[in-house]
């Protein structure tokens, strides 16, 4: 969750901390030249790329084969320059904005993809374990509907929360223009989904017309900057400004209501929030991988993995509270 945008965020703060010299890499001409005489030869040194032998057939086929040549010559440039520096023992330096991480079967950010992956795995386990405590667990209402609420709004949640770690897996694998806008989208449609959602459980909404009212012009906006962004032009300020927007009302309306509201698990909200926000912390002290593989970016994906077990359990006992509730009521 949250991921590109509050990266964005968190790199605009360090630039402005380290005077705007974040890329450092891709700027030595040693590395430049490099880059250049490869995508000409197809070459670093003795090691040649296959994919930069283009014969032109398809276009997007073409295409492809164009980031694979460009992302091997950026790679093994990179690598070259960086084992020179470390015999003597000159501190690692990013390149396009990322430090030189090691590749492990062709995944540019291996750690990355794996805690992405784990993160997937614990919103997959959230969504199933809430759908069978709502249709199977917890007594239905005549017509086999729910009693809780938001039953279906926190189904649609873990699906698009999903989608979201899968092309976060992607694009960590595999950062190309295609899948970067990808891991975007969903990243934005995620989380206005979930603004969405905080606004309607924490204001009590229960009726459709008012839902429909409240996040008409939410959905509106979203789907908007969503098409602004891979149609028009990816403006990476303008795209931080809103997730950042997006992501702090969130959490302080979650926040507050926990405050507020007397809820029997608000410790768990209160608990997703402060750790969420400490954990975002690692973006700012953005530190060089170690051993090459585990970066500040890939620690704070491991962070959200136990967060995601702990907000299901909230939305796991928000449901059975309504519930009683409800079942209580109707006595
Ligand atoms: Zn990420």
């Amino acid at each position: 969750m949250l991921d590109r945008c509050s990266v964005g965020f968190f790199l605009i703060l360090s630039w402005l901390v380290e005077g705007l010299n974040a890329s450092a890499g891709d700027a030595n001409p040693q590395y430049r030249s490099c880059v250049k005489q490869c995508e000409e030869t197809g070459c670093v040194r003795q090691r040649c790329f296959p994919n930069c032998k283009f014969s032109g057939v398809e276009p997007l086929y073409m295409q492809w084969k164009k980031w694979d040549c460009q992302s091997d010559c950026r790679y093994f440039c990179m690598l070259d320059i960086e084992k020179e520096k470390e015999l003597r023992n000159d501190d690692p330096v990013k390149y396009h904005g990322k430090w030189p991480i090691k590749r492990i079967y062709g995944m540019q950010e291996p750690a990355s993809v794996a805690f992405s992956a784990l993160n997937l795995a614990a919103h997959f386990h959230g969504w199933v374990s809430f759908f069978v405590l709502i249709y199977y667990k917890l007594p239905l209402k005549e017509e086999k509907k729910a009693y809780y609420e938001y039953a279906s709004l926190w189904l649609i949640y873990g699906l698009l929360s999903m989608n979201s770690w899968f092309w976060s897996a992607v694009f960590h694998s595999r950062d190309v223009d295609l899948t970067e806008k990808l891991d975007y989208s969903s990243a934005v449609a995620l989380l206005g989904y979930s603004l969405i959602l905080a606004i309607l459980r924490s204001l009590n909404v229960r009726d459709e017309a008012t839902r429909v009212m409240i996040s008409a012009p939410l959905i509106a906006f979203v789907t908007t900057h969503i098409l602004f962004i891979n149609f028009y032009k990816l403006d990476y300020g303008w795209n931080m400004i809103v997730c950042v927007g997006m992501a702090v009302t969130q959490l302080t309306i979650w926040a507050v209501w926990a405050c507020i509201s007397h809820h029997p698990s608000r410790w768990k909200l209160w608990f997703v929030v402060f750790a969420g926000g400490l954990a975002m912390l690692l973006e700012l002290y953005d530190f060089p991988p170690y051993q090459g593989l585990l970066d500040a970016h890939a620690i704070w994906h491991a962070t959200t993995i136990p967060l995601t077990y702990i907000w299901w359990s909230f939305i796991k006992d928000d449901a059975e509270f309504r519930t009683s509730n409800l079942l209580k009521k109707s006595k």
